[in-house]
């Protein structure tokens, strides 16, 4: 097993070995040698294979494992903007073979036998979270902190201690195969899905499942409030419902930043929006100097929704590649000072490991609060969010720039890695879709 850049960095800082994932066991992935596939049906699924490498298998369909455990016939999916880092292979602990995805919705097809609350035939959304409903972070709704939920040890030893599970998003949190799949197994399944009512169409329940609750968590969290010009580095599907929430919570500007057509994008998608392409400003102009001269002292709370695997300057372009640092801290120190003395900035991009270069100095001297939001509880907001999404006040289909077929998942992934033919998000068909919900906003099946 090849390690990259992490996880030779993790190595060297904490005095760990981390070669072993490919003796890692894997319970939840179908596999017919260790009797937890179902051999009687075989299904397509999306599986990563190595750095850049992902593609559509054919494999056998998942089994009840625990009575716990319901199997979920998958009717949409998508990839999201996180599952490029694993296609770029800086999330550690990933092996051939593991099935990704990390949101889909779907109808209940078999139920474990403890599973009370739902029923064959329900729709329902999942929760990119595995989380057990039972300790002590659970019963406060902090669900990606459940304690029972992650095996890996990696990940307690490099964070200090462990975070949840997550659905097809490598061993380091799980190893649960992911739901860009025909059949996806749900363990916990009471605590881990949410039921549709029929007003929320599968086209608009998919985005329960990880982006709604991770941006409008980024706002709560963060804390925006009336009268708040508010930045945001990054529109992608994050950084455009953080915009989006931002104005609900009384924001009075916010500011998109980025350096492709989806600046452009935000404009035509979020009234009142106004954006930053930092590929156009004038040489030796910086994000910074322009936000300042746009709000004078700067914003009173930054977002970071773009990741720090995005280096900008050539000294973090080295720094990554060479493994001396995992993320960029580009991004945060521009968020950093763009803000005000004594506001705030919130992290929800994904960041994995340890960085270079960060502006501690002008943290400590401004009285910035940095807060790292953490991966969103999801429980926590579905209420409130289905509410917005079956009433109408919130559509999140609005950033929906392409409808699929499963077949072409794979191009999907490096199509959204090269951000090529406008791609947003998609939302993505299976076998076993209806057709498309009338009176959806959302771009007919393509082909890739
Ligand atoms: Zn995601
Ligand atoms: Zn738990």
């Amino acid at each position: 097993m090849a390690l990259n850049a992490a996880s030779n960095l993790a190595e060297k800082v904490l005095g760990r070995d981390y070669s072993n994932v490919d003796t890692i066991t894997d319970v939840s992935k179908p596999d017919a040698a260790a009797g937890t596939a179902d051999t009687t049906e075989t299904m397509k699924a999306l599986a990563w294979f190595g750095k850049g490498d992902v593609r559509v298998i054919e494999t056998h369909k998942p089994k009840i494992l625990e009575p716990t455990d319901v199997i979920v016939k998958v009717t949409g999916t998508t990839v999201c903007g996180s599952d490029i880092h694993l296609l770029h292979n800086v999330i550690l602990q990933l092996k051939a073979g593991d099935i990704l995805g990390h949101e889909f919705v779907g109808r209940v097809s078999e139920l474990g036998s403890a599973v009370t609350e739902l029923s064959i035939g329900d729709r329902v959304a999942n929760s990119f979270v595995v989380s057990c409903g039972e300790c002590r972070f659970c019963k406060q709704k902090l669900t990606t902190a459940c304690e029972k939920t992650n095996p890996s040890n990696v990940h307690g030893d490099l964070y200090g201690s462990k975070m949840g599970g997550i659905f097809g998003y490598s061993h380091f949190v799980g190893g649960y195969a992911g739901g860009q799949a025909e059949y996806v197994r749900i363990p916990y399944a009471a605590q881990n899905l949410l039921k549709l009512p029929d007003e929320v169409p599968d086209e608009k329940g998919l985005y329960l499942a990880d982006i709604l609750p991770t941006s409008y968590h980024a706002v709560q969290d963060t804390g925006v409030y009336a009268g708040d010009a508010v930045a945001v580095w990054g529109l992608g599907p994050i950084g455009l419902l953080v915009s989006m929430f931002a104005f609900k919570a009384g924001a009075s500007r916010v500011i998109g930043i980025d350096g492709n057509f989806r600046t452009e994008f935000a404009l035509k998608k979020i009234p009142g929006i106004e954006v930053l392409d930092f590929t156009k400003l004038p040489r030796g102009r910086t994000v910074t100097a322009e936000i300042h001269d746009r709000v004078p002292g700067g914003v009173d709370v930054s977002i970071e929704a773009a990741g720090g695997e995005y280096a900008k300057g050539w000294a973090h372009k080295i720094e990554l590649a060479v493994g001396a640092e995992q993320d960029t801290s580009e991004l945060v120190n521009e968020a950093i000072t763009s803000t005000r003395k004594f506001g705030r900035v919130g992290i929800i991009a994904d960041y994995v490991g340890f960085t270079n270069h960060f502006n501690i100095g002008s943290l400590m001297e401004r009285g910035i609060r940095l807060i790292g939001n953490g991966q969103s509880p999801v429980q926590k907001y579905w209420p409130e969010l289905l509410a917005m999404v079956k009433s109408g006040e919130i559509d999140p289909t609005f950033i929906v720039t392409h409808r699929l077929k499963l077949d072409d998942i794979a191009k999907c992934y490096y199509v959204h890695e090269k951000k090529e033919q406008g791609m947003v998000k998609a939302y993505i068909e299976t076998r076993f879709s209806a057709p498309r919900a009338p009176g959806i906003d959302m771009p007919e099946l393509s082909r890739l």
